[in-house]
Parts: structure tokens; sequence; C-alpha cells
């Protein structure tokens, strides 16, 4: 006879929960800090089974919206639990056009990861290492581009090749517009080319996403300085129905302290694009020299500093020493970044900050002072204000120094589009949801809006506008 209960529909089995997530491998500390291979080596098949098994497919999945792109994460995690990575990948690349990059440098630990419901009790579910996995497994197979719909004669310029102008180029394309994407650089890719470093996110591996994105039919135009060789204004004038702007925030800033001119002071900018864009790790194969000290100290804590760190362990310096004002609770760089920086020798010392530098007879810098800090009260940024404590200087011995302190918006575009609302620092004013600036047509995200953040919210942005352009573009034909 039976009861209520085995009358009752059979439920799905439940999995056991596995509180430890599948590590990935990685290079030795001591191999990788004397090389520029990637330092992350990926899951092999059967880790990545391993870890996708221990996804709970939460009827109610609060991954999801931690995503701003919005990948359908369980359903993708699924298809890796039945082994069909190829349905995998084409599942994340619905919603997201660089999941070889994203699966390697996102916060996914600020993001879908941090709501995992498996974290409550354990590690969450490793969605980047398996968005890595996917991807790397397409990418070793041959990338195809999916069927494009029929083109709606609409002409849009996408002005800066960094992840919010490859990733709206991608979507508008897929929606049928004719996109021409304006890169002021002689090669795509943004910071992910010029800034991080070769061990962390591979050229190749960024060139093959953006390769994705003109097989779905963007056309790139390099060397195409817009401001310079066109302004917006012209770019309408040549016919474009929308401009999306995706130029960033690539302006180096300085501490403002004496001495700071003296030689071998670096901007974090010119140091990682001497390093990664110009190939200075590989003189005399490529011809751009970069001088790197014995003693180096790197000022700022983000992960601009942890790449800069890390580049001139690499390069051959005997002490690399990251000098961040607050502590290491308020550190903005990627914990797992912070881990690796420290495994290979990084030091950091917290909680103070250079207040001049001096040189010798030459002119190259020989000395750093620094004075040490306590914390205040939480200031505008909502971490603890750093303040100086008197009479607490000390000097360190450097001959190298990089400051990566922040960057702020690239100013040419603001400084020749008559009619564009700015703030006060240079970022330009969008209507959140749709990414529209204050002129009609004209569309903007990324770090131009945000200030510096990170490569996901700029894809988010990028995908935003995308879907506001094209309905803009359906609204003005209808009327
Ligand atoms: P960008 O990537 O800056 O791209 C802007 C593009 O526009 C550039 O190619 C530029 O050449 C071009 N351009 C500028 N002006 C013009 C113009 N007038 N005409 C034509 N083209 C123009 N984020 C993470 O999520 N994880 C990380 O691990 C991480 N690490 C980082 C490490 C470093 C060293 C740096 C510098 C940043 C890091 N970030 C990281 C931040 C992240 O890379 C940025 O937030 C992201 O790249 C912003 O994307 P974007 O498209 O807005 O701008």
């Amino acid at each position: 006879m039976s009861t209520p209960e085995t009358q009752s529909k059979p439920k799905a089995a439940r999995r056991k929960l596995v509180k430890e997530a599948v590590s990935m491998p990685k290079q030795k500390p001591d191999v990788r800090a004397h090389n520029f291979d990637e330092v992350a080596l990926g899951y092999s098949e059967e880790q990545a089974v391993a870890e996708a098994n221990r996804c709970l497919q939460c009827p109610k999945p609060q991954c999801v919206p931690g995503c701003p792109v919005e990948i359908q994460i369980p359903q993708f995690i699924k298809l890796i639990q039945e082994r069909k990575f190829e349905e995998a990948i084409n599942k994340v690349k619905e919603k997201n056009s660089l999941p070889a990059v994203c699966g390697r440098v996102c916060p996914q630990e600020e993001q879908c990861q941090m709501n995992c419901v498996v974290g409550k009790a354990g590690d969450p579910i490793s969605i980047g290492r398996l968005e890595r996995f996917v991807s790397d497994y397409e990418l070793a197979k041959g990338v195809d581009a999916p069927p494009l719909p029929l083109s709606t004669d609409k002409k849009i310029a996408v002005i800066g090749a960094g992840p919010a102008g490859l990733t709206c180029a991608a979507d508008l394309a897929k929606l049928g517009h004719a996109v021409t994407l304006l890169e002021a650089l002689h090669i795509g890719g943004g910071v992910l080319m010029y800034g991080i470093p070769e061990f962390r996110l591979p050229k190749h591996i960024v060139q093959a996403e953006i390769d994705y994105v003109e097989k779905l039919g963007v056309k790139l135009q390099t060397d195409a300085l817009i401001g310079r060789l066109f302004t917006i204004a012209e770019l309408f004038e040549k016919g474009y129905d929308a401009v999306f702007v995706g130029s960033g925030a690539g302006l180096p800033q300085f501490m403002g302290v004496p001495g700071e001119n003296l030689g071998g002071i670096y901007s974090a900018n010119e140091f990682l694009i001497r390093v990664n864009l110009m190939k200075s790790y590989l003189f005399p194969e490529y011809n751009t020299p970069i001088r790197v000290g014995k003693h180096v100290a790197v000022i700022g804590g983000g992960n601009v500093a942890m790449d800069s760190a890390r580049c001139a362990l690499r390069l051959g310096a005997e002490e690399v020493c990251i000098v961040y004002r607050r502590s290491r609770e308020e550190l903005p760089a990627r914990k797992e970044e912070v881990e690796n920086a420290e495994e290979e020798g990084i030091i950091c010392k917290f909680l103070a900050n250079p207040t001049r530098f001096t040189g010798d007879e030459k002119g190259w810098v020989k000395a750093m002072e620094c004075i040490c800090m306590e914390l205040g009260p939480p200031d505008e940024s909502r971490r603890r204000r750093p303040i100086p404590m008197k009479g607490s200087e000390f000097i360190m011995d450097v001959d190298t120094v990089i400051v990566a302190i922040g960057r702020t918006p690239n100013p040419i575009i603001q400084r020749t589009t008559n009619g564009l609302e700015t703030t006060k620092w240079g970022t330009i004013v969008v209507n959140g949801e749709t990414g529209r600036t204050s002129l009609e047509g004209v569309y903007a995200g990324g770090d131009i809006v945000t200030g510096e953040a990170t490569v996901i919210s700029a894809m988010g942005a990028g995908k935003r506008a995308a879907r506001s352009i094209h309905e803009y573009l359906t609204e003005k034909q209808k009327a």
C-alpha cells in the first residue's frame, strides 16, 4: 500500500554538500616569481566536473543577480556536470562575449560567488574557474561565431576597445547593427592588453576574444584617437546613427610630494605599458628596455599595485615592498592576487605613506621618507580614513618606485564634445539604467563613467548601453 509520501511526485535526488572547492593548480611560487607565464593553470576536465558537481542547482539561484552580465550560471554549470562542455560555453556566451577574460580576472568573490548558497557552509562554487575552463575548452577547439541576424542598416561607432566597448560592440552586432570599434592604440583590449600582466591574463587569450568580437562582424579600427581624428559631431556627420563612449580611465595620478620627478620613479601606467604592451620583459628581443633596481617600493594597494610589484619581482628586483596607507582589511586588490603576491615574496607594509623622495647626485631616487598612519572614522569611500601620526617618519632605501594610487578618466572626448555633461572628476554623466548621456544618440559606460572600477562592471555597462541603443534606433525608425 502506498503512503502519501510515496504517492507524491518524486523529487530530484539531493546533492550532498561538498564544503571544499577543488583547488586550482598553480605554478610554484619560487618558480613563477622568475617567469611571466600564467600563474593559475586551469582545471582539467575531471577537476571541472568535480567542482561543478558541488553546485546544488538552487531553484532560486542567488548567484545570477550577482553577475553584472546576467550569465545563467546554474544552467552552464549543469551542462558541465553532464560533460556537455560545448553547450556550456554556448550558454555562457549568450550573455558574455569575453568569458576567458572574466574567468581569469573578475572579482567573483564579491559578485556571483558572494551570494552562493554553498558558500554559507563552506567554499562557494568556483564559478570563475568553471567559466575559465569552458572558455579554454572552446579556445583549444577553435571558436565559431553564432549565426547573425539580417542587417538593420544602422551604423554605430563605439569608441574604445576595452571591456566596455568590446561588450557593447558585440551585443550590437548580434542585433544586426553595423558596428565600428574605434581604438586609439594600435591594438584592442584596453587595460586587458596594456595593464594586466601576462602572468594573470595572457595576451593571446585577450586577442582570441577580440577575434571573436570581430567574427561577429564588428570592424576594429585601431590608431583612431577620437577627439583628434574625428570629433563625436563629425562621427554623426559621417553617417553614424549612434555613438557609445567607452574610453576608460587611463590617466595616472601622482602624490604631489617633493622629489616625485626623480629618475627611477614611474607611474604604474608607464611601467605596465612598457612591460606589457611594449614587451620590455623580453628585452632585447623587443627593443623597449626598462630599468628596475634592487629595492623597489610600490605605492598603493589595488590590483594595479599588486601587478606592478609582481612584474618588478619578475624583472629581477631583490626586494619589492608594497606601501599602503590603510590596513590589510581595506586592501582593494583581489584577495587571491594578494595571496599570490605574498607567496611570491612581495612584502606588504601597511599604514604608511610616502612624504618625500631624495635622490643621488645623478638625479635617481635613492630613498623614500614615509610617515606612519592610523585609521580614523570612515571617509566618503566608506573606508576608514588614514591619518598621519606626527613624528613617526621613517626612511626606506629604494632605487625604484612605482606609483599606483589611482587613475582618472581620459579627457579628450569630454573636451571636444559640446554639450556633453561631465562631473567635476571628468567622468561622463549618464542615466545608470540606459547609459544615455546628455546628448541625443550618445551613450557611455565603463571606467569613463564610474572612474576606475572592474572589468565586469564595464562589461555590464556596455551591455546595458547596447540594449538602450537598440531601443533608441528601433523607436527612431518607427517615428
Ligand atoms: P579600458 O579598459 O581603459 O579601455 C578603454 C579603451 O579606450 C582603451 O583601449 C583606450 O586606449 C581607448 N581610448 C581612450 N580614449 C580614446 C579615444 N579618445 N579614442 C579612441 N579610443 C580611446 N579589473 C578587474 O575586474 N579585475 C582585475 O583583476 C583588474 N586588474 C587590473 C589591473 C590593472 C593594472 C589595471 C590598470 C586595471 C585593472 N582592473 C581590473 C580594472 C579594469 O581593467 C578596468 O576597470 C576596465 O578595463 C575598464 O574597462 P573600460 O572598457 O571602461 O576601459
